[in-house]
Formats: C-alpha cells, sequence, structure tokens
C-alpha cells in the first residue's frame, strides 16, 4: 500500500472505526473480530448431521424426517456468536449481518452448490409485519439479500409471509412449539417458486421447527425441495 493509500486508511479509522461484528468493541490492524471473539466463536466442522446441519452426535435428528432437505450452518449458537446475533436482531448492525451472510454463503457454496445442487432463489424466514414495523427491518431477510448477492441468486421478498402472529417460539415445549407455529406462513406468489429450489435463510436454528414448517409450506404450494441455512445453529447442552 502506498504511503498516501497508508494515511487515508489510518485516518478513515480514526474517523469511523471498524467494530467487532460480534460485540462492538473497536477493532485495530484490521482484524475481522475482536481478540475475544475470536476465541470464543465457535465453528461447526465436519462431520455434521446431514438432516439438520449440527455437529455428529449432537443433534436429535435420529429417525426424524423433515420437510425441507438440510440444513447447514457455519456456527454454533454459543457465547461470541449470540453476541453477534443479539446485536443483530436488536441494534440494527449491518456489520454483523454482513458478517453472518458471508459465512452462510461460503457455507451454501461449500455444501450445496458445489455438490451440484442448485438453488433457483433466495428468501428470509418472514417476520409478522406488525413485529417487522416495530424493529424497522426483519433479520432473516438482511441474511438472504447478502446470501443471494455474494452467490449471485435471485432474492425473493414478500413470497412467503407470516400472516399471523404467535408466541415467541424460545419461551415453548418442543410439543408446544410445533402447535404454535401452525398456521402463521402462507405463499402469496406462488408462480414465483413453482418447480424451483429454495434456498431458506434464518438467523439460529434450534427444534427446527419454523424451518420446517416453511418448507411445509412452500413445497405445498409448488417448490420442487427446499434447502436451509442458518447463521447459527443451537445445540442442547
Ligand atoms: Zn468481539
Ligand atoms: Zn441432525
Amino acid at each position: 500500500m502506498g504511503l498516501l493509500k497508508q494515511l487515508q486508511a489510518c485516518l478513515l479509522d480514526l474517523v469511523f472505526p471498524s467494530r467487532c461484528p460480534l460485540c462492538g468493541d473497536l477493532l485495530y490492524d484490521h482484524q475481522s473480530l475482536c481478540r475475544q471473539c475470536a476465541h470464543d466463536v465457535e465453528f461447526i466442522c465436519h462431520p455434521i448431521c446431514r438432516q439438520c446441519g449440527r455437529p455428529l452426535g449432537s443433534c436429535h435428528c435420529g429417525e426424524a424426517t423433515y420437510a425441507f432437505t438440510r440444513n447447514v450452518s457455519p456456527l454454533l449458537y454459543t457465547n461470541a456468536a449470540r453476541r453477534g446475533i443479539h446485536r443483530m436482531k436488536f441494534r440494527n448492525s449491518p456489520s454483523s449481518c454482513a458478517y453472518f451472510g458471508k459465512l452462510m454463503a461460503l457455507a451454501v457454496r461449500t455444501e450445496y452448490l458445489d455438490a451440484g445442487i442448485p438453488i433457483d432463489c433466495v428468501m428470509g424466514v418472514p417476520m409478522y409485519s406488525e413485529d417487522e414495523r416495530r424493529r424497522g427491518y426483519n433479520q432473516a431477510n438482511l441474511l438472504a439479500k447478502t446470501v443471494a448477492s455474494e452467490l449471485r441468486l435471485p432474492y425473493l421478498s414478500r413470497v412467503l409471509i407470516k400472516y399471523q402472529k404467535n408466541q415467541r417460539q424460545h419461551t415453548l415445549s418442543y410439543a408446544e412449539r410445533q402447535k404454535n407455529i401452525k398456521n402463521v406462513f402462507c405463499v402469496v406468489h406462488t408462480e414465483k417458486i413453482d418447480g424451483k429450489t429454495v434456498l431458506l435463510c434464518d438467523d439460529v436454528t434450534t427444534s427446527g421447527g419454523t424451518l420446517n414448517e416453511c418448507a411445509r409450506i412452500l413445497l405445498e404450494a409448488g417448490a420442487r425441495e427446499v434447502y436451509c441455512v442458518t447463521a447459527t445453529a443451537a445445540v442442547k447442552s
């Protein structure tokens, strides 16, 4: 880097210092994460479950079958990643969204595209319209847009919608979650997904109930297949 460019970079850093996408601390020397987050963040490595994408031995899929074909998640929902998801959800942090979105795109490329799975379009798990208005954005859609742009795939907005408000999933038991997520989603433009392989994006998967219900509705509306990618996956301790 030339002297002028270096000076320009230093001045930019002084005026707009970069922040860690997971915790928001100031970053120095063009690191992608602060030292603490880089130490804490847990990547999901092979071997992984071919259904839910969690590390083998840490999932409870067993004989379970899902409406979606597969899910992949680059990170475990622990420590640093949990902080980053919180930051993205409640503080509208574009750098957190870019960090997670790029990792998701990489996981999709490695696990799906390079394996010959043709993805036709990308969408986020929808939020209930009033909730989205209150927050000002839907983080799943922001992630889906990043994934679509990284992989040069078409992004679909407002095709799958959540027309009914339900209770927050994480406060409920497994059985209650399954019931709580029923009859809240629908497809409003079936022609846009007819015969298509859809990539569904979200920030975190816990029981997989939301992904499964969205996939079921998409398939019912004519999608050929549904693959999922979430930034993080929660594992029961
Ligand atoms: Zn950090
Ligand atoms: Zn599994």
